[in-house]
């Protein structure tokens, strides 16, 4: 059993890179919302203002796995309760989120209306759906979704990189 969790884990990895690569190309969060807050536009820069690490998890051996993960390479909130951070979530330190990787799926999918605006604008991506990411996110650790619908979102994801990447700031 644990097998077929560790390959779902496996390829959630693999999506979070593609997903990281793609925030880190637009840069968009610590550029318009963290370093110069424009606190109309932003009522909570940095927006983890709760443990979503936590809220939104499933009751799933899948979530234990990525979660047990996360602990080995990070800490647990437990032990990192007493680090200067900035919201009620423990891995939200001075520095942003200190999770490079195995981020829960709402963490790791989110982006705000303002965001997704920027997406569209900027960068022509026009679908990018965060609850529709945050539930091929669940779907893939659970096994929900796989084979051919796995590699078609995968592809959708790279798509949106390579948007990204053409489009890039001048
Ligand atoms: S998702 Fe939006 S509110 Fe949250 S840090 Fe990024 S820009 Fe700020
Ligand atoms: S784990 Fe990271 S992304 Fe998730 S709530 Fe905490 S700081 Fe935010």
């Amino acid at each position: 059993m644990q097998g077929i969790f560790e390959e779902n884990l496996h390829k959630y990895l693999e999506i979070e890179s593609i997903l990281n690569e793609l925030f880190r190309e637009t840069d968009y969060c610590v550029k318009h919302c963290i370093l110069e807050p424009d606190h109309e536009k932003f009522p909570n820069p940095g927006c983890c203002v709760d443990r979503y690490y936590q809220k939104y998890d499933l009751d799933h051996p899948a979530f234990e796995l990525l979660k047990t993960r996360r602990e080995l390479l990070f800490g647990s909130p437990e032990t990192l309760s007493r680090i200067k951070r900035i919201s009620p979530c423990e891995y939200h330190t001075l520095a942003g989120c200190m999770l490079k990787t195995h981020k829960s799926p709402i963490c790791l999918s989110f982006f705000c209306r303002q965001g997704i605006e920027w997406l569209r604008d900027r960068h022509g991506v026009m679908a990018y759906d965060y609850l529709g990411v945050h539930y091929a996110l669940e779907w893939i650790l659970t096994g929900d979704m796989k084979g051919s619908q796995y590699e078609e979102f995968k592809t959708s994801c790279l798509n949106m990189v390579e948007k990204i990447n053409k489009t890039g700031l001048p």
